[in-house]
């Protein structure tokens, strides 16, 4: 373990909708706010990994001609290296086209992008509308249930393998398809979910939790005053509590 959390961002040009690198932004404050150390890397495309250089590896969101851009070059380039980094227990953090990523496939009509096969599950562009709105979810990062909120847009719908554990359970919004009632994935380290906002500055439980699993160090508790009414007002947004 390290006393500082090193972060790899994936594509960070390619993969950032809805200000996805916000979630950096709160994963290097809140470790300088307690003065735990903290670097940015990044791999793009064609470029290598070094699965034992990161202690989190993070991809956000993107528009399916991005994902298209990426897919390819992800499995060719990076695949073996994440594969690794997660049975080493390395936090993977991926939102939304980049959760899409991390499973099987993605299918966009006759087109079939390829994904790193991290996690069991595919995604099937579907012809409906697309899942939008606030969304929360019940999860458990291994400190009890609690609750996750952002905002969903895709036009993908996500379908876990038999034995692939969601991230959690929705309260209110889409999740992985509209109709199982699940979000995201988890599987050990590895951490799926459809939720932008972005996710962290909603949720800054999660962001430490991250920050512990990442580091292995425990944290001293924060002034969240202002934190906190993001994540209420973010689950209001999706209708509860
Ligand atoms: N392009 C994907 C979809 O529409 C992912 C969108 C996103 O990252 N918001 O399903």
């Amino acid at each position: 373990m390290t006393a500082a959390l090193r972060v790899c961002a994936l594509y960070p040009d390619l993969m950032n909708i809805y200000a996805d690198r916000g979630n950096i932004a709160v994963l290097r404050a809140r470790c300088a706010w307690r003065g735990i150390g903290f670097e940015l890397g990044a791999s793009g495309t064609g470029e290598s990994l070094d699965p034992e250089a990161w202690d989190l590896f993070y991809i956000g969101g993107g528009q399916d001609r991005d994902q298209a851009m990426v897919a390819h070059d992800m499995v060719d380039t990076k695949r073996d290296a994440l594969h690794a980094a997660a049975d080493r227990g390395a936090v993977v953090l991926a939102v939304c086209g980049g959760y899409q990523l991390l499973g099987a496939s993605y299918a966009l009509g006759d087109e079939e992008l390829p994904g790193v096969g991290l996690v069991d599950l595919h995604t099937v562009r579907s012809d409906g509308p697309r899942l939008i709105g606030n969304c929360a979810i019940e999860a458990d990062l291994g400190s009890g249930p609690r609750t996750i909120a952002g905002f969903e847009n895709h036009g993908g719908r996500t379908h876990l393998g038999p034995s692939e554990k969601p991230l959690g359970r929705v309260l209110g919004g889409h999740g992985n398809n509209g109709t199982d009632g699940f979000e995201g994935v988890h599987r050990g380290n590895v951490i799926g979910t459809y939720l932008h906002g972005p996710l962290l500055p909603k949720n800054v439980w999660v962001a430490d939790r991250l920050i512990e699993l990442g580091t292995g160090l425990e944290l001293t508790p924060l002034d969240d005053t202002l934190e906190d009414g993001a994540h209420e007002s973010a689950k209001r947004a999706a209708g509860v509590g």
